[in-house]
């Protein structure tokens, strides 16, 4: 059994006895790279940009090179994507227009739909929600700009929504810091609840493990922003399949 395998059995187990002594538990899920690759979304924008006309005569080698592509590393910056497809070399208006194109796209309910989940996510979620596991998917999402993709999107791969236990949380605006939206949202949780949150952000799993030491976090390891150090220390997983 892989350490991921281990985490997962070890989780389910962990539920399952608080629930058979009437104990309630929640499961609250991060969505962008822990129930969901993000990669499938950068992809559709950078195809979009390689029909650009405008794009395409500005930078007719990248454009070239760019629209053959059919996967991604796991980096999370536009500009390490860039790199690592052999575009260094291009000037630096390239990746100042590539940025402004992604961020335009990447957060919004047109795009979020071409998400595609990570492994087994679909299934462990709804085992939890079968076995009466209340699932929150708890997002740096905004509601103005993602709210509808984001239910669109979890609705067409079959995860719980809109459930007496099931449901979204997002950032009513896009202004406020992901990780103390996150934390506020615990710490108004019912105190006897348990609860297990699945997160990759290290910078968010730090502030949540600060200020709501009862969350068991479990550490998501596909990629992040890089601005805290990994949670290494925590039970990790790499993808959902028990
Ligand atoms: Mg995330």
């Amino acid at each position: 059994m892989t350490q991921t395998e281990q985490v997962l059995q070890n989780v389910l187990q962990e539920i399952q006895k608080t629930l058979a002594k009437q104990g309630t538990v929640r499961a609250v899920f991060d969505l962008d790279s822990t129930l969901f690759d993000v990669r499938p979304r950068i992809i559709r924008i950078i195809k979009e940009f390689c029909v650009d006309n405008s794009m395409r005569l500005k930078y007719p080698n990248a454009t070239q090179i760019l629209s053959n592509i059919k996967e991604l590393s796991h980096s999370y910056y536009i500009k390490d994507h860039m790199y690592e497809l052999g575009l260094q070399n291009e000037p630096d208006q390239f990746f100042k227009d590539i940025y402004s194109y992604w961020k335009i796209r990447f957060f919004h309910n047109d795009y979020v739909i071409h998400d595609e989940p990570v492994q087994g996510a679909v299934e462990f979620v709804q085992k939890l929600h079968q076995l009466g596991v209340h699932i929150e998917y708890l997002t740096g999402r905004d509601i103005p700009r993602m709210q509808l993709g984001t239910i669109e999107s979890l609705k067409k791969w079959n995860f719980p929504i809109h459930t007496a236990l099931a449901e979204l949380v997002l950032k009513p605006h896009f202004s406020m810091d992901d990780a103390e939206f996150k934390r506020d949202h615990f710490q108004s949780a019912d105190p006897n609840t348990e609860i297990w949150f699945f997160e990759n952000e290290p910078v968010n799993i730090q502030l949540i493990l600060k200020d709501c030491p009862k969350v068991k976090c479990i550490f998501f390891d596909s990629v992040h922003m890089g601005q805290a150090e990994e949670p290494r220390h925590l039970p990790t997983i790499q993808h959902f399949k028990i």
